[in-house]
């Protein structure tokens, strides 16, 4: 089953090697470790993403170097050249949200610069750029499979992928204890597997994920037409090129808190992601980061709400949400 799942990936995400794992965050992990990614070196990534893209660097022995997000919440790719040291081995861009950074500027950035790039299109799964899928412009690329992304198993699950053969085969061995047959191993490795059960899991989910994702735009789209009529809510620009999964339908709303607390009174379930950005939390201080480093993250982890925009929602209560939300400003 885990073989089926990971040649019926590749053929949906266009990538040659799809090997199948227990998380996203193990995919990264994974992905920085095919690399070669050790102690000193330095991976350059955004502030504002979920705590795994930083946490699998650290675990690395590595040091991640943020930098600011822009207005669409990704990665400034005009701020990556300025973080790049001689310790920098890999550019690690996040599909936040389920849209997607400018990935063709990166690659030449990369290639400019002799890096490496690792994307962590965790919640891209589905996600077009062009024509392309994310997840399949880096050198080493991680999805997940967890219960809050577009395709979801029945717990966790995670999926790394790569063109590169070599590569590959060591990615196989090592989520598998380095084994070469039941008596030898070529290597220490770890056990990162996808249960076989996952997989089947995973195979049905396949089928219908560009479903799902045609419903999460179709709410995106109603809520962007409403929305963007308050003056007090600031949509993010969505561009042609990119068709995101909507993983999390995310604007910037004026007294984001009150608006957060009254939309819950009245029976909305809204998140923040998150109030508090990568470079301000506790470990990000011993590494010197403060307040005041990435202003633009910063300012939206004050205004940014997470509105519900799935499959399941109808066309009723997502009316109901936006007269909520219009009340609220009246
Ligand atoms: C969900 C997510 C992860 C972690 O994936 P898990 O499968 O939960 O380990 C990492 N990065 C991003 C951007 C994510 O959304």
């Amino acid at each position: 089953h885990v073989d089926k799942f990971e040649k019926a990936f590749s053929k949906f995400i266009g990538v040659k090697n799809c090997i199948a794992t227990n998380s996203g965050t193990d995919s990264l992990i994974l992905a920085l470790k095919a690399l070669s990614l050790k102690k000193g070196d330095e991976v350059i990534t955004v502030c504002n993403s979920f705590y795994a893209t930083a946490g699998a660097i650290v675990v690395c022995g590595a040091k991640p170097v943020f930098v600011d997000c822009d207005e669409r919440y990704q990665i400034d790719i005009n701020k990556i050249e300025r973080a790049i040291t001689k310790k920098t081995k890999i550019i690690l861009p996040v599909h936040w949200g389920g849209a997607s950074p400018n990935m063709h500027k990166i690659m030449s950035i990369a290639k400019k610069h002799s890096l490496k790039v690792v994307e962590d299109a965790c919640m891209g799964i589905g996600a077009k750029i062009k024509n392309k899928s994310p997840g399949s412009f880096g050198h080493v690329n991680a999805f997940s499979m967890h219960p809050l992304k577009s395709l979801n198993v029945m717990g966790d699950g995670g999926m790394v992928v790569t063109n590169n053969d070599k590569i590959a085969s060591w990615l196989r061995r090592y989520r598998n204890h380095g084994m070469i047959d039941r008596d030898h191993i070529f290597d220490w490795g770890v056990n990162m597997r996808l249960q076989p059960f996952q997989a089947i899991v995973a195979n049905i989910e396949l089928k219908k994920v560009n479903k799902i994702i045609s419903k999460r735009n179709r709410n995106a789209k109603i809520l962007d037409q409403s929305l963007s009529k308050i003056k007090y809510i600031q949509i993010p620009e969505r561009k042609k090129i990119y068709r995101e999964t909507f993983a999390l339908y995310m604007a910037r709303f004026k007294k984001r808190d009150k608006l957060k607390s009254y939309l819950i009174r009245n029976g909305i379930e809204v998140k923040i992601h998150y109030p508090i950005p990568l470079h301000l939390q506790r470990p990000s201080k011993k590494m010197g980061y403060r307040k005041g480093d990435f202003p633009i993250a910063e300012k939206q982890a004050t205004e940014m709400l997470t509105l519900p925009v799935h499959q399941y929602l109808n066309r009723e209560q997502i009316n109901f949400m936006i007269k909520k939300i219009k009340n609220f400003y009246q």
